[in-house]
């Protein structure tokens, strides 16, 4: 008798399919004709820049990326990328607003002062979203930063807000790939892949080229989102 599947949910790793899992099962053996494992391609092969190709492909079919966006693969979760986030882009005359609605939100701005001055642009009571009515963003801030989907309190964001001022910058990680989201009202998305893509490693950043331009050069170079 085939086990029924387990699905949580609770925040945390994503389900994968069980096709998947064999797929992956059989590259772990073998990578295709490449007589390696996929675990064992050199980065620099034909193979592995193929794979990141079709990667990048796919998310930008999917998102409907613009051209003038770049899309990043980068090592660590969401977490990791709070701190790095404002590691590009602040100073210490920078400022990041932040729009403070919970559980994670708070936690980016959190990482976030060590890199740069952070107002906060609304603070959420936890029940509800402040409208983007409401939100205070100074015209002179880098950027403003919001939550899309705050996992723990269970509060999402139907839309992506018009900020017209300064670019918008959102935390993606659980709500990624679960609809149609018009990336070009974004300065830049990011979203950590265990939520809703796969496993636990990665960030994917999209954003804007031309925002970029505005990152620091102290950043480490594995760091820095445009090296
Ligand atoms: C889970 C979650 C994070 C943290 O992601 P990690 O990849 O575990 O660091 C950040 N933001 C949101 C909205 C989340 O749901």
């Amino acid at each position: 008798m085939e086990e029924a599947p387990v699905y949580s949910f609770a925040s945390g790793q994503s389900a994968l399919p069980a096709d998947l899992l064999e797929m992956v099962q059989a590259d772990v053996k073998g990578w295709r004709q490449s007589g390696s494992s996929v675990l064992a391609l050199p980065f620099t092969c034909h193979d592995a820049r193929e794979i990141l190709h079709e990667t990048e492909t796919g998310i930008r079919q999917l998102l409907c990326v613009p051209d003038e966006y770049d899309v990043l693969f980068l090592q660590g979760g969401a977490y990791a990328q709070f701190g790095i986030l404002a590691l590009n882009f602040g100073n210490p005359n920078r400022l990041g607003a932040y729009v403070q609605t919970g559980h994670w939100s708070d936690r980016a701005a959190n990482e976030a002062k060590p890199w740069m001055r952070v107002h906060c642009a609304a603070q959420g009571d936890g029940t509800r979203l402040p409208s983007p009515d409401e939100w205070d963003v100074p015209p002179r801030a880098t950027y403003c930063h919001y939550t899309s989907n705050e996992s723990a309190e269970g509060l999402q964001f139907k839309a992506v807000p018009r900020i017209a001022a300064v670019p918008l910058i959102t935390d993606m990680t659980a709500d990624f790939l679960t609809r149609p989201m018009p990336v070009r009202n974004l300065g830049l998305l990011y979203a950590s892949s265990q939520k809703n893509l796969g496993i636990a490693g990665m960030t994917i950043v999209v954003a804007a080229r031309a925002f970029l331009e505005r990152c620091g050069d102290h950043v480490p170079a594995p760091f820095h989102y445009r090296r």
